[in-house]
């Protein structure tokens, strides 16, 4: 196996949480000690808060655009979120996990319910805040969303959380040091797996197997 793609094909995280849980604050820092790890950027037609950038944070898209994506089938899967519509590109995800690159998608539970049924290799991960309060004063201190779009994720929180079971590991951020101890544990005991670590130490099993004392 070539050495430098320890893994012929990349392995594939969706993360969902409530807004307000610091799911995307989380995986950040995820990203920033597990280089090996790419963040697919979705398209939305959801405006850009100040400082989020097209290409960067999302491609920003309008509702016409969009939905002539969807019409193309450029979408391994695509949702209505808060109102807003977001997609994930097939090609992007596709070209990374071919170059063997593990590939993150931070979605809501309706696009990992579609990821699933696609690649049911995928490794599903649901993030928690530790309580509703904390939930709420996490959301109400975004100062970048109107008082409108925090009510209205708020009262979407409790369709995202009653699908917490659907995933494979569930993390609760309450201290932050911790969740993301959390995050990283499962993404390495998730690259030693028996089947990725079969192929990566095929010599040394054979080695090992060779006839002899
Ligand atoms: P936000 O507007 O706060 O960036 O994201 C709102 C919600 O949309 C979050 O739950 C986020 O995970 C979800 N989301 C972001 N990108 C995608 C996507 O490509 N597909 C789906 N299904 N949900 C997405």
């Amino acid at each position: 196996m070539n050495a430098s793609h320890p893994n012929p094909q990349g392995t594939l995280f969706v993360v969902a949480a409530p807004s307000g849980a610091g799911k995307s604050t989380l995986v950040n820092a995820l990203l920033e000690h597990e280089p090996a790890i790419s963040l697919s950027i979705s398209h939305t037609t959801r405006p850009p808060r100040p400082g989020e950038a097209y290409g960067e944070h999302y491609y920003f898209v309008d509702r016409e655009a969009f939905e002539q994506e969807v019409a193309d089938g450029i979408f391994l899967e695509h949702a209505e979120v808060h109102g807003n519509l977001y997609g994930t590109s097939r090609k992007t995800v596709q070209d990374l996990m071919e170059q063997g690159r593990d590939v993150l998608l931070e979605i809501d539970w309706q696009g990992a319910q579609q990821i699933r049924a696609a690649m049911p290799d995928c490794v599903g991960v649901f993030i928690l805040p530790p309580s509703r309060v904390e939930l709420e004063r996490r959301l109400r201190g975004r100062a970048s969303d109107s008082a409108e779009v925090i009510e209205r994720r708020l009262r979407n929180s409790r369709e995202e959380i009653a699908h917490a079971h659907e995933f494979d590991y569930i993390i609760v951020n309450d201290r932050f040091e911790d969740a993301l101890d959390d995050l990283q544990a499962i993404v390495r005991a998730v690259r030693l797996r028996a089947p990725l670590q079969r192929g990566r130490h095929e010599a040394l099993i054979e080695e090992l197997l060779a006839p002899g004392v």
